[in-house]
């Protein structure tokens, strides 16, 4: 699997880029900004792009979906119970002091259990409400890699502060979906380094406690 990790804008959102090296399939997770970038690498590794998958309606991960939509025709998928907060994304550039990328136009709603395939390639939909209402993880079994947006990071968990967050509810997925993973999964969270499920059932102040 072709799996290029790259950090894009002010808040360094970490953007995958996943393609099929056999079919030539891909999709690309969280495009934040940077799409003239996310634009080179499928180019550069002869990708198609099939998806546009977004983690959660944030604008360091939203920001850049439209553009690449335009440049590739690819749908772009995000839960429904965070449509509400995609409209207010002027208000969120406003927060970060950044420019609204305008209004986002979502083609499909990513829903638990939820299959996106690419080639040979098999992800799946993992709901996991609680830093945002509509926050998705997306794992991918055959590679043991979970894609957690803002759900996990490496000792940390995402903030629930800003609306629609509930600390109780990211508390829940993370024991009822995310820890319900084997320990060898690799996690790609939204911002920062990579870890795995066992390194955070150990060392996570917030689920091993
Ligand atoms: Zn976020």
């Amino acid at each position: 699997m072709f799996h290029k990790i790259l950090p894009v804008g002010v808040l360094q959102c970490n953007c995958s880029v996943i393609g099929d090296e056999q079919t030539h399939e891909a999709m690309v997770i969280d495009p934040g900004d940077q799409v003239e970038e996310i634009l080179d690498i499928l180019r550069q590794a002869n990708l198609k792009l099939k998806y546009i998958v977004v983690t959660h309606a944030h604008i360091d991960h939203v920001g850049g979906a439209m553009k690449l939509k335009a440049a590739t025709g690819a749908p772009i998928l995000l839960n429904q119970n965070d449509l509400a907060l995609l409209k207010m994304l002027d208000m969120q550039a406003a927060w970060i002091g950044m420019r609204s990328p305008g209004a986002v136009h979502v083609d499909e709603s990513a829903s638990e259990g939820q299959k996106l395939q690419i080639g040979n390639i098999v992800s799946q939909v993992i709901e996991t409400p609680g830093h945002t209402e509509g926050s998705i993880c997306l794992l991918f079994p055959a590679e043991k890699k979970l894609i957690a947006g803002d759900t996990l990071f490496a000792g940390s968990i995402g903030r629930t502060d800003l609306p629609g967050g509930s600390f109780d509810k990211i508390m829940r997925s993370l024991h009822t979906q995310i820890m319900a993973l084997s320990d060898d999964i690799e996690v790609v969270p939204g911002h920062g380094p990579f870890t795995t499920i066992g390194e955070e059932r150990e060392t996570n102040p917030f689920l091993n406690g």
